[in-house]
């Protein structure tokens, strides 16, 4: 039995509905939203939150803009999706934004799977063995404890 799991929407954190799609997002949507967690979005937010346009009044693209990947009419936010499909296939694909989005517990299933193509495993394992050696990820009030303290290290 494959592990059950959940994703939280990278824009709303509200469970991606299992009964929809879940939707992988570029590095332009990172831009506009800075603070989206991880890249894996529900229907819903793609919807409410997605833009018109990609060019600004000049003709040119809007300042800052982060092309869509080659090959793709670069034209309004719905040319910044990189992936749309089943969760399962969203976290294998995109492991990062799994981790922090809640897959963990299925990505880790999925590595010490004995059905597991050996070319996904071993992915899977690479980006594991980062993730582990990240936590704990230190929030806001750490890092400026461990400044300090180096700071103070340093007088
Ligand atoms: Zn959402
Ligand atoms: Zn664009």
């Amino acid at each position: 039995m494959p592990v059950a799991f959940r994703i939280r929407c990278c824009l709303c954190d509200k469970n991606i509905p299992l009964a929809g799609d879940a939707v992988v997002l570029d590095a332009e949507w990172q831009r506009r939203f800075p603070d989206m967690n991880g890249t894996i979005a529900c229907e819903t937010c793609t919807i409410r939150k997605g833009w018109n346009c990609c060019i600004g009044r000049q003709g040119a693209f809007v300042d800052g803009h982060i092309a869509a990947p080659e090959g793709i009419v670069d034209v309004d936010c719905w040319s910044h999706i990189l992936d749309r499909g089943t969760h399962r296939a969203a976290v294998l694909c995109h492991p990062r934004s799994g981790l922090i989005q809640g897959a963990e517990p299925y990505l880790r299933s999925v590595a010490a799977g004995r059905g597991t193509h050996p070319d996904v495993a071993a992915e899977l394992h690479a980006v594991l063995q980062e993730w582990d050696a990240q936590v704990p990820v230190p929030g806001p009030d750490r890092l400026r404890a461990s400044r300090s303290h180096s700071l103070n290290a340093r007088r």
